[in-house]
């Protein structure tokens, strides 16, 4: 038996769960989506995810197909049809289905589905251990091209830098923008930690405003930690006494090398180890 997945304005069994091959989202990319969280049955932070999915979709002139009220509770039904208690749901909307050529007012209707499924998370062992990462030679999309935080169906970018971190054998790979500033990894963003305070490339290097970096950041300075949004160098990587990234299905996870660069003394740090317990605790509702 597959799954239940929500299609257009109504469940539909998976075999049936099928698009138009003239959809523009699938002819040009042209479409937004999210990641979202299922924590003990509960959608994890949904109004920002919601926020998240209209602004994009306002930024690229795409109408999203259903009101907020209406979206949370296909959300939720999709949720409640396929059992989910932990898992993940990816929530599209397409621009719908058009002609070959580019104009995407041709398309009547965006089209929209919603997949919950489980959740394939990094292996327990890495979380410990702390992962490893490389620095991608492919340059972060320029902000000025297609602004980061449009989370779009375009991914090829951050694709690229994937295709180099798999070459080498590592999970991830950090992007750096056109003037040398990091801007994030392929799928999560990055936080450094040096001499007790965090540090944060800001959006307009190049990132996506992650919904888990914006909990983080709050997380830190509840605990009275120093977090400064600034631009860092491939250096300041390479130098910082902690590094972790944080993203809706990774959600905090320490890096301990870069570039074959050993950061601090190549396990996960204090501060890291801290704020993963409390996103924890967020997520499961627990503080
Ligand atoms: N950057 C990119 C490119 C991403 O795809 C993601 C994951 N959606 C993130 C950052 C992390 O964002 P979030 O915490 O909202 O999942």
């Amino acid at each position: 038996m597959g799954l239940k997945i929500w299609l257009g304005d109504k469940l539909v069994d998976e075999a049936d769960a099928k698009i138009s091959v003239f959809d523009h989202g699938l002819l040009y990319g042209d479409g937004v989506f999210e990641g979202i969280r299922v924590y003990n049955g509960n959608v994890f932070e949904l109004e920002a995810h919601l926020r998240r999915l209209y602004e994009s979709g306002k930024a690229i002139r795409l109408e999203i197909p259903m009101d907020e009220t209406r979206l949370a509770d296909a959300l939720e039904q999709t949720v409640q049809a396929n059992a989910l208690v932990d898992g993940y749901v990816r929530l599209v909307v397409t621009r719908g289905i058009g002609t070959l050529g580019l104009n995407p007012f041709v398309c009547e209707n965006g089209q929209l589905f919603i997949i919950a499924d489980n959740i394939q998370l990094y292996p327990e062992e890495l979380y410990e251990k702390g992962m490893k990462v490389i620095s991608a030679t492919t340059v972060r999309n320029h902000p000025l091209a297609l602004p980061p935080q449009i989370k779009s169906l375009n991914y090829l970018n951050n694709i690229l830098a994937k295709i180099e971190a798999i070459d080498n054998d590592v999970p991830e790979a950090i992007m750096y923008n056109r003037e040398g500033y990091v801007a994030e990894a392929s799928g999560d963003n990055v936080f450094t930690v040096k001499d007790g305070a965090i540090y944060v490339p800001p959006v307009e290097a190049g990132s996506l405003g992650g919904i888990t970096r914006g909990i983080v950041i709050r997380l830190a300075r509840q605990e009275g930690i120093e977090v400064i949004e600034t631009n860092l160098t491939r250096f300041d990587l390479y130098v910082c006494d902690e590094f972790f990234l944080t993203g809706t299905a990774a959600e905090v996870i320490g890096i301990v090398e870069i570039d074959g660069r050993v950061i601090g003394d190549g396990k996960p740090g204090a501060v890291t180890k801290l704020l993963r317990e409390k996103f924890f605790k967020y997520a499961h509702g627990k503080e």
